[in-house]
């Protein structure tokens, strides 16, 4: 039983943002709830994977309503959305602010995670690959234009970008296709996800 509840403690300290005191709390309340609680609890984390999908372009991932056709999510698959931007963002969340801003048309790409320094194997931590995919067969189509990072404004993120650029630069044409990042003032350190509207379209129209 003991073992269970470690287990348990295990699982959740995998979670974004929570430490182990975290963890132990939500496993004190996990044991207070009553089976209804629980079972219902368990019913929505099993179908939480069979309702959602990766998407094939984007690389996010998204609850099934939001899929345009095959894998393809609404934004991708959007006829209206200007394939020829994309801009490289750490996580869905980001994705969902900056388009609350309604500032800007263009496509969009998730790494999924976070590049750690001096990280020994970095497909691991981030989309890497698909990324460059992503590029090549854009490339092929003559459809790309801008690629843009709109990643986190620290020391770690700053290093992320440099790796991507490193790496994208290899296949990237530097006079065909434009790299920019966000611009960062005021609000340097800021994560995308709390980005407001004001605060987007400056970063963005001050890119380069
Ligand atoms: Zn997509």
């Amino acid at each position: 039983v003991n073992d269970n509840k470690n287990k348990l403690i295990e699982y959740f300290q995998k979670f974004p943002g929570i430490g182990p005191k975290q963890a132990q709390r939500f496993v004190y309340f996990l044991m207070k709830q009553n089976k209804r609680y629980i079972d219902d609890l368990t019913k929505n984390i099993e179908s939480l994977k069979q309702n959602s999908f990766e998407c094939i372009e984007c690389h996010a991932f998204y609850s099934i309503e939001k899929q345009n056709k095959n894998n393809i999510c609404n934004i991708c698959g959007s006829e209206n959305r200007d394939k020829s931007q994309i801009i490289i963002v750490e996580k869905e969340l980001d994705v969902d602010a900056i388009e609350k801003t309604n500032e800007y048309n263009g496509t969009y790409f998730v790494m999924g995670g976070r590049l750690p320094f001096l990280s020994a194997n970095p497909t691991e931590n981030i989309k890497i690959r698909e990324l460059v995919e992503k590029i090549r067969r854009q490339l092929d189509l003559h459809n790309l234009t801008e690629i843009i990072f709109a990643l986190p404004a620290t020391d770690e993120g700053d290093y992320e970008m440099e790796y991507i650029r490193k790496t994208i630069s290899q296949i990237v044409g530097i006079k065909e296709v434009k790299i920019s990042s966000l611009a960062r003032g005021v609000s340097t350190g800021l994560e995308m996800e709390y980005v407001d509207h004001d605060t987007f379209k400056n970063a963005f129209s001050g890119r380069k």
